[in-house]
């Protein structure tokens, strides 16, 4: 399975939330289960994607490349660095409720709320094909004071909420690639 953000970023401020913080909680979330040794049945690969703003060459790219091969679920952070509240998923009803199922494991994150419909530009090729893609969902009601501004700088990051998501997007990584 995929989990990854975008490393591209209009130039206006330093990129931290668009897209830096999704970049850094997948990096973390592998560090996380190496770090806890915990070696889901599935392969989990961090894909930090180039050039989402511009053409989404980064995802077609991957797609090209990797696209053949089986992924059981993708899921992107791109969403911002928020408080953790939860993720957006995309699949067939029965996959979203399969995975809605699993809302209590989330609940010391603060990240339970698991709604349908969900995923991101650079994961889009993979969900048209049909594979699970959920997106990383925080508090993103400051998100868009930030978003494509000279304000998109490093100090509006809040190392609590990065670490939350990062540990909400290893715990959802680990239980995709496990079951
Ligand atoms: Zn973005």
């Amino acid at each position: 399975m995929v989990i990854g953000g975008h490393i591209d970023s209009w130039d206006v401020g330093d990129g931290s939330t668009d897209d830096g913080g999704g970049c850094m909680m997948a990096i973390e979330a592998a560090a996380l289960l190496k770090e806890l040794g915990l070696v889901p049945r599935r392969t989990i690969r961090v894909v930090l994607f180039t050039n989402e703003e511009n053409g989404l060459r980064g995802g077609k790219a991957y797609h090209a490349a990797h696209g053949k091969e089986k992924h059981v679920a993708a899921i992107e952070a791109d969403t911002g660095s928020g408080a953790p509240r939860g993720f957006g998923i995309s699949g067939t009803p029965e996959e979203v409720a399969a995975v809605q199922r699993f809302a209590p494991l989330f609940e010391g994150l603060g990240a339970s709320v698991l709604e349908a419909g969900g995923g991101g530009a650079d994961i889009s090729p993979l969900t048209k094909d049909g594979v699970l893609s959920l997106g990383l969902h925080p508090d993103a009601s400051a998100y868009f004071d930030l978003h494509h501004s000279p304000a998109d700088t490093f100090d509006k990051i809040d190392p609590d909420h990065l670490e939350r998501n990062a540990a909400a997007m290893a715990l959802m990584a680990f239980v995709l690639a496990e079951r």
